[in-house]
């Protein structure tokens, strides 16, 4: 091959190289752009599948083969599997909600632990690991309370509501006070359809929780009254800001999270506001009623007016004689 031949064939190799760039580069008609949207969701969601699948759970606890139970898999038997799987068994005795808390949480590939070593809580979703864990010294239907509770934030997080530093330090203790309010108010409907099948024992299970007795009081005082799922769902909402016990807990828990991953991660603070509309989709029930939560005044206040309505509430409580005979009855007896 001589060599004007041979430039010839590199030019010719040349602009094909050019072409097949300029194809790539192309700008995206609207169906790719949707399509990359896709895609990023896609490697967010396998991001997480993987990154849980890859956790060592042995970090977590060195005893976790016998502790916990695989959502999405056989397992081998120990001595938490027979209490785990009659908690599974329960829960889907209400399975509008039972089933689909619990599809969820097999989507997310969660693994559920009985944990026996005490602290403060009752149990917790830990993202880390992806790990619900109950609280061994519980009973069976305060674990299964527990269980629906975690389950919830589960669901919600797939949704997009969970701490961040996004947003400013006010607005996610904000957030927290309402995804916090929305899992009880759950938990309470949940308990309620249970008793209505004639399982009494979950409702009952709730006076074992006494700083979130008021709920079920409130949601029950609606039911009655109106008949309405909806409304007594929504009364329950809104009755979770009216306990200084749980406001405090809450401000104080979201709060340290906060300052300590800010020191943690050295990034600069934020102070961005939550969109107008972030909470529009957090109080959606399983049957896609939205039991319209977003519309609340308690959820657009600021933390600040909540705890300090919360404290005159509870101090107009203990001054009533009536509300405290009503919200603590095990205690007078
Ligand atoms: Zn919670």
């Amino acid at each position: 091959m001589n060599i004007r031949k041979l430039n010839k064939l590199v030019s010719l190799i040349m602009l094909l190289i050019s072409l097949s760039l300029i194809s790539i580069a192309a700008p995206a008609s609207s169906s790719d752009i949707e399509e990359v949207g896709k895609v990023a969701e896609q490697e967010i969601f396998q991001y997480h599948a993987v990154s849980h699948e890859n956790v060592d759970l042995g970090l977590w606890y060195p005893q976790c083969q016998e502790r916990c139970y695989f959502s999405d898999r056989e397992n081998v038997e120990n001595k938490n599997t027979e209490t785990i799987e009659k908690l599974l068994k329960l829960l889907k005795k209400e399975p509008r909600i039972g089933n689909y808390l619990l599809s969820v949480a097999k989507g997310m590939h969660t693994v559920f632990c009985i944990d026996e070593r005490d602290d403060e809580t009752r149990g917790y979703y830990d993202f880390k690991y992806n790990i619900l864990g109950l609280k061994e010294h519980l009973g069976l239907f305060e674990k299964l309370i527990i269980f629906v509770h975690e389950l919830r934030h589960i669901s919600q997080f797939t949704k997009g509501y969970y701490n961040s530093l996004d947003y400013d330090i006010e607005e996610i203790i904000r957030m927290n006070f309402a995804i916090e309010a929305d899992v009880q108010a759950i938990v309470t409907l949940y308990a309620w359809r249970m008793k209505e099948i004639g399982i009494n024992e979950v409702w009952d299970a709730q006076s074992g929780f006494s700083n979130y007795i008021d709920i079920a009081e409130e949601f029950e005082k609606e039911i009655k009254r109106s008949g309405d799922e909806v409304k007594a769902t929504n009364a329950a909402f809104v009755q979770w800001y009216k306990s200084k016990w749980r406001v405090d807990k809450y401000y104080k828990c979201s709060y340290s999270w906060y300052v300590d991953r800010l020191d943690e991660t050295k990034l600069i603070q934020k102070y961005l506001k939550l969109p107008e509309n972030f909470f529009n989709k957090l109080c959606v029930l399983p049957c896609e009623k939205n039991y319209g939560c977003h519309r609340s005044d308690e959820i657009k206040e600021t933390p600040q007016n909540i705890t300090k309505k919360a404290k005159q509430y509870s101090n107009k409580l203990h001054h009533n004689s009536d509300y405290h005979f009503k919200y603590f009855p095990t205690r007078l007896q």
